[in-house]
């Protein structure tokens, strides 16, 4: 669990924060330029001077009633930042043996072999950081934090300055070291779909406060979320699983509830657990059970509310045996339908999009995977866990 309770101030800019999110998993803490993201951040880190308490599993880093302060180097947390921040004097290997040398005597759950594999770092060891595509560099700049053996691994925006076209060269191995070690990662982003791409737990911040926090699914249907992902964005999350698929394999049947969706995957059998997000734009309510249509996708449920948001639409929250759909309609159709709680309705999903696939994989990909792990029951590496206190420092870091 990280547990953060921290107020900090820069100028005339005060962040309060209070949130718990769960360990292990990817924390994205998500929110507009100017929310205190990177004040948070820093506060987390022993950056900037920071009152309260923060603690990740059994170590407490800040307990000012208490008069813990960890200094920052010693809070072993690894950074990666929107620039990657190599050594251009060094080249790939050079860099990621510096990670290395950093990382305290303890069993170390980060191998270099493995994070050369994980990562695809193979063929460039022996170049320096201006031969490196962006992604390349973040991918050396990921291995280096994690070869030190990190508590926390701190992402701060790492996507920003790689092009939205070329970020698949990043992404997909961020899945990789989520999936594959049990390290907690704080994810700052102000992008909404590498969140949900991401994400095991989602941070809203705003104007230093933090608006609402929970799983993305949770987040997803949270009015906090409406005007930070803009009226095309809204639309709910479902975590769910594949129960079946065409031969071809390209066709997947998700679950939601006792309904079920079918929708294009590339790549996930059986049992695959996956995220998909559905926008309120792109479902259609019916009162009554729809026949001759050529959408297939139909789930019943019950209005659960209806949320006025302004002169051109409603916002229509549709309950399926525990998870929640959105649906934008007009108010002609609230009235044209007679439409109010607890009427019995039917959702035609015209599309849904894949999300990444989420944390846990299907039986037979999991026990390939503790082939791989350093010795643990679960398939995750471990990290090592031991408690702290020290002097704040490290000004190097600040940004
Ligand atoms: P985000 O990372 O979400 O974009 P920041 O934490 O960088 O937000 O900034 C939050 C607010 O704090 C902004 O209004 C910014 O201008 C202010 N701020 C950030 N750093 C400093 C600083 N060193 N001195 C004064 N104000 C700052």
């Amino acid at each position: 669990m990280l547990d953060v309770d921290v107020t900090a101030t820069r100028g005339s800019f005060a962040l309060r924060a209070r949130f718990r999110a769960p360990t292990p998993g990817i924390t994205a803490l998500f929110g507009p330029s100017g929310a205190g993201k990177s004040t948070l951040v820093h506060a987390l880190a022993g950056l900037v001077p920071a009152a309260g308490r923060v603690q990740l599993d059994e170590a407490t880093w800040l307990d000012t009633a208490a008069g813990t302060d960890v200094a920052a180097e010693r809070r072993r947390i690894g950074y990666v930042f929107q620039d990657a921040r190599l050594f251009p004097h060094l080249d790939v290997e050079d860099n990621l043996l510096y990670g290395l040398r950093r990382a305290p005597p303890c069993d170390h759950y980060a191998r270099r072999d493995e994070i050369v594999a994980l990562l695809g770092l193979g063929t460039l060891l022996e170049r320096r950081a201006h031969q490196l595509s962006g992604g390349e560099r973040q991918r050396v700049a990921l291995g280096r934090a994690l070869l030190a053996q990190p508590r926390l691994l701190l992402l701060d925006e790492p996507l920003a300055s790689i092009d939205v076209a070329r970020r698949d060269e990043v992404l997909p191995y961020l899945e990789s070291l989520r999936d594959r070690y049990s390290i907690p990662m704080l994810y700052v982003s102000h992008q909404y779909d590498e969140v949900l791409r991401l994400a095991t737990h989602v941070v809203l911040l705003a104007d230093g406060r933090v608006l609402a926090a929970g799983t993305p699914a949770a987040i997803s249907v949270d009015p906090a979320l409406r005007p930070l992902v803009g009226v095309d964005g809204v639309g709910s999350v479902i975590d769910t699983e594949v129960i079946a698929t065409d031969p071809a394999g390209t066709l997947a049947t998700l679950a939601i509830g006792t309904g079920r969706l079918r929708v294009a995957v590339a790549d996930a059998g059986v049992g695959a657990r996956v995220r998909l997000q559905v926008l309120a734009r792109d479902v259609i309510l019916a009162t009554e059970p729809p026949h001759a249509l050529s959408v297939r996708n139909v789930l019943e449920g019950t209005l659960a509310e209806l949320v006025d948001e302004g002169p051109d639409a409603v916002l229509a929250g549709i309950e399926i045996e525990g998870v929640r759909l959105l649906a934008r309609i007009t108010h002609a159709a609230v009235t044209e339908l007679g439409l109010s709680p607890g009427l019995r309705v039917w959702a035609l999903v015209k599309a849904a999009s894949l999300r990444g696939h989420v944390y846990a994989r299907p039986a037979a990909d999991a026990a390939d995977r503790r082939g791989l792990a350093a010795g643990s029951p679960d398939g995750h590496a471990r990290r090592p866990a031991e408690n702290e206190k020290g002097r704040r420092g490290d000004p190097s870091l600040e940004r």
